[in-house]
């Protein structure tokens, strides 16, 4: 009986982060979700119903997927002015580990 198992995979969902590609638990990880006027909400839930997309709970990230569009292109949507400060607003509400500024 050499079968004796040090790993136990619980098998949690995974998901990428859409800015910086880092693969980590769902849970880690803010789901962002495309409405049906074509705006883009964050889901703390994670229960909207639509498209959805990944970020981390970090500024950096953040700012990357608003700033390289590669928010709208995950979901295949345009962000108006508004949706996007609205976005940013959240991002910069997060604890990024960046110096305050
Ligand atoms: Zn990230």
């Amino acid at each position: 009986m050499t079968t004796k198992t040090t790993n136990i995979n619980k098998h949690l969902p995974q998901r990428t982060c859409i800015a910086c590609r880092v693969t980590r638990e769902k849970r880690e990880l803010v789901r962002l979700v495309r409405v049906s006027d074509g705006g883009v909400e964050v889901d703390e839930n994670g229960k909207k119903v639509g498209r959805g997309a990944y970020l981390c709970r970090e500024q950096n990230c953040w700012q990357e997927g608003l700033k390289g569009g590669r928010l709208e292109h995950a979901l295949r949507t345009n962000l108006g002015h508004e949706n996007r400060e609205q976005l940013a607003g959240y991002g910069k509400s997060l604890s990024g580990g960046l110096d305050g500024g």
